[in-house]
C-alpha cells in the first residue's frame, strides 16, 4: 500500500523540500505568485550527463527587473571538482544555486550542464542528477530509515545502512529506541540540526547525483559536529561536481577553486593560498573569522576554568 502512494507524492515532497531549503520562507509567497512554474520548452529532451561539468555563462539575472541581483556571473566546475562560493550575505550566491535548479532563468546568459543549456532540457531529469544538502534539512513525519531512504526508492536496506554509515549517523540510529523504525519530525522524535544535516548527507549518499550543491549552515554548530559533519560532506563530495555555499571559510580550503561574490559580482577567484597572498576582500574575511575563533576559543577556556 504505502509503495503505491510514493511516486506521486514523492515529486511534490522532493520538490517542494528543495524549494523550501533554497527560499527564505518570507520570499515564498511572492515566488508563488509572480512566477508561475516554469514549464519544460516543447520537445525538451532529458539532460545527457556524460561528466557532469556545470557552466554559467555571463548570467544576469534579476527577481524584478529594476533591481539586478547576478551582473555578469562566469564559472566553471570541472567534472568531479569543487567550486566554492562565498561573500556577504544578500550577495546572490543561494540565487547561484536556484538558478541551477532552474527555479528561476536568467535574464542573459546560459547555464550549462556538459554542454547542454539548463533551459532546454526536461526539468525532471536536470533535479534527478542534482544533489542537494540544505542548510535546514525538512524531515518527514516518518521514521528516520523512511527520510534516508527517500533517498533512493530501490535501495535496499543494506544500501541504506551503508549510507547511513558513510554519513555517520548509524551509531546514532542504532542506538534509538526503534532503530530505523523510529519514528522523526514534528511527531517524532526531534533531531538536532547536525542530526538533520547528517540524515540529509546520508539521503543524498543514497541518491549519488554527479552534482552536488552544499549550503552550509550559517549557525555554528558545535566544533566536534562541525567536524564530524565536515568529513561526511568531504565524503559525499569526493569525485561528484560540487558547489559549495560556504560561511565558513575553513572547511573550504581545499576547494578547486573559491569564488568571492559581492552584490552580484565576481570580485575575487583563486585557490585558498593564492587568494590569502592577494591580501584583498577573501584575505580580509579570513583574518576576521580567524579573530573570531580566537575570541571564542579564549572565552570557552574562561569559562571552563571557572
Ligand atoms: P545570499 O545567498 O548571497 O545571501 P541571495 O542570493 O539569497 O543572497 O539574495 C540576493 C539578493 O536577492 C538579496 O538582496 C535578496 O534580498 C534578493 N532576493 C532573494 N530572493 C528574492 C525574491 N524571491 N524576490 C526578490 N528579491 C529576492
Ligand atoms: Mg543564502
Amino acid at each position: 500500500l504505502v509503495q503505491l502512494y510514493i511516486p506521486l507524492n514523492f515529486m511534490g515532497m522532493l520538490y517542494r523540500e528543495i524549494k523550501q531549503a533554497l527560499i527564505d520562507i518570507d520570499d515564498m509567497f511572492d515566488i508563488i505568485e509572480k512566477n508561475p512554474e516554469i514549464e519544460d520548452k516543447p520537445g525538451a529532451k532529458p539532460l545527457q550527463v556524460t561528466q557532469g561539468v556545470v557552466r554559467f555563462a555571463d548570467v544576469h539575472f534579476a527577481y524584478i527587473p529594476e533591481r539586478p541581483i547576478l551582473k555578469g556571473v562566469s564559472f566553471e566546475v570541472p567534472a568531479g571538482h569543487t567550486v566554492a562560493i562565498v561573500g556577504p550575505s544578500g550577495a546572490g550566491k543561494s540565487t547561484i544555486s536556484r538558478l541551477l535548479f532552474r527555479f528561476y532563468e536568467p535574464t542573459s546568459g546560459r547555464i550549462l550542464i556538459d554542454g547542454q543549456d539548463i533551459a532546454d532540457v526536461q526539468q525532471s531529469s536536470l533535479r534527478k542528477i542534482i544533489g542537494m544538502v540544505p542548510q535546514d534539512t525538512v524531515l518527514f513525519n516518518d521514521t528516520i530509515g523512511y527520510n534516508v531512504q527517500y533517498g533512493r526508492w530501490d535501495a535496499d536496506a543494506e544500501e541504506v545502512r551503508e549510507a547511513a554509515r558513510l554519513a555517520q549517523i548509524d551509531r546514532f540510529i542504532g542506538l534509538l529506541p526503534e532503530s530505523y523504525d523510529t519514528p522523526v519530525g514534528e511527531r517524532g522524535l526531534k533531531l538536532s540540526g547536525g542530526e538533520k544535516q547528517r540524515v540529509a548527507i546520508a539521503r543524498t549518499i543514497l541518491k549519488g547525483p554527479p552534482v552536488l550543491v552544499l549550503d552550509e549552515a550559517t549557525s555554528a554548530l558545535d566544533t566536534f559536529t562541525e567536524k564530524e559533519i565536515q568529513d561526511a560532506l568531504d565524503r559525499v563530495s569526493r569525485g561528484r561536481t560540487t558547489l559549495v555555499i560556504a560561511h565558513r571559510l575553513s572547511t573550504i580550503i581545499g576547494a578547486d577553486e573559491i569564488i568571492v561574490l559581492d552584490q552580484g559580482r565576481i570580485v575575487e577567484r583563486g585557490t585558498h593560498t593564492s587568494l590569502l597572498d592577494q591580501g584583498g576582500v577573501y584575505a580580509a574575511m579570513w583574518n576576521r573569522q580567524r579573530q573570531v575563533d580566537e575570541a571564542r576559543e579564549t572565552l570557552k577556556r574562561a569559562e571552563e576554568e571557572e
